[in-house]
Order: C-alpha cells, then sequence, then structure tokens
C-alpha cells in the first residue's frame, strides 16, 4: 500500500486501529474471567461493549471513504495482548492478577489514544469534520478508560494487594 497522500496515511492508521480494536474485543472477556475485583471486571465488561462502538464508527468511515477496513494487521497489539496473554498464565494471587491486569489494559488503552489522536488529527488537516466528530468520541472514551482503570488501582486493587484489606 503505497503512502503518497495525507488520505493514504489517514486509511492505513485507520486499518491499524481496526486490526487493534478487533483483537481487543477478543481479549477483554479474557481479561474479565480473569479478574476477581467485581467492579474490575464490570470495567472490562462495560469497555467490551464500548469497543464494539469503536468498530462500528470506524466502520462507518470506511464506508464513507468508499475504502475497506481490511488490509493492515496491528503488530504492536499483537504484541501489547500476547504480554497481557503470558500475564494470565502465571500463578498470582488474586489482587495481584488484579493489578497486572490493569497495567496490561492501560497499555492497550495507551496505545489506543496516541493511535486515535493521530487519525483524529489526520481527519482536521483532511478536513474531514464528520470522521475527526467520530473519532474525537473514541478517544475521549479511551481516555475515561483509561483515567477508570487508575481510579480502580488505586481505590480497592493496589490496596488489597499491600494487603490492606
Ligand atoms: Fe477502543
Ligand atoms: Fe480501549
Amino acid at each position: 500500500m503505497a503512502l503518497r497522500t495525507l488520505e493514504d496515511l489517514f486509511v492505513k492508521e485507520l486499518k491499524d486501529l481496526y486490526s487493534a480494536e478487533k483483537q481487543i474485543l477478543k481479549a477483554l472477556p479474557k481479561m474479565a474471567k480473569a479478574a476477581s475485583s467485581e467492579k474490575l471486571r464490570e470495567g472490562f465488561e462495560e469497555h467490551r461493549e464500548q469497543t464494539e462502538g469503536h468498530v462500528e464508527r470506524l466502520e462507518k468511515i470506511f464506508e464513507s471513504l468508499g475504502k475497506p477496513s481490511r488490509g493492515v494487521k496491528c503488530a504492536a497489539m499483537e504484541g501489547i495482548l500476547e504480554e497481557g496473554k503470558e500475564l494470565l498464565e502465571e500463578d498470582a494471587d488474586e489482587s495481584v492478577m488484579d493489578a497486572a491486569l490493569i497495567a496490561a489494559a492501560q497499555r492497550v488503552e495507551h496505545y489506543e489514544i496516541a493511535a486515535y489522536g493521530t487519525v483524529r488529527t489526520l481527519a482536521r488537516m483532511l478536513g474531514n469534520s464528520e470522521a475527526e466528530e467520530l473519532l474525537q468520541q473514541t478517544l475521549d472514551e479511551e481516555k475515561q478508560t483509561d483515567e477508570k482503570l487508575t481510579e480502580l488501582a488505586e481505590s480497592e486493587v493496589n490496596v488489597a494487594a499491600q494487603g490492606g484489606e
């Protein structure tokens, strides 16, 4: 796929994100299942539903551009999730595992925040305000999720992991 214009780059970045979101969609139920904290499990389940919306927004953008969503595999997300998978196989105490799950999930969110920030800005540069708005909505949700994970880490998980419960 040759990159001649900013629109080519925009489409390539969107495909990368589409692949990333699809991978995340498969990983989140496994992370929910591995969580001991009810709040954390609910958080993962909630974000799985949100992620379906992220996929739909991307599909809407591909449709409006008349481009296929396929063609790029996000190797970075594959690696981040592979590390997460290795973690699930560790012999860990419940609350320590929860803290580790949060650490893995925040790596995912930060990748998405970086990538959505880029495509949102590209959409703006290309004068595609519809795509810009859709991408901004997802970016805001990823940031909220990241903040929620930080709160959960501070409020219950790490306290329990230190034996404070
Ligand atoms: Fe997402
Ligand atoms: Fe996310």
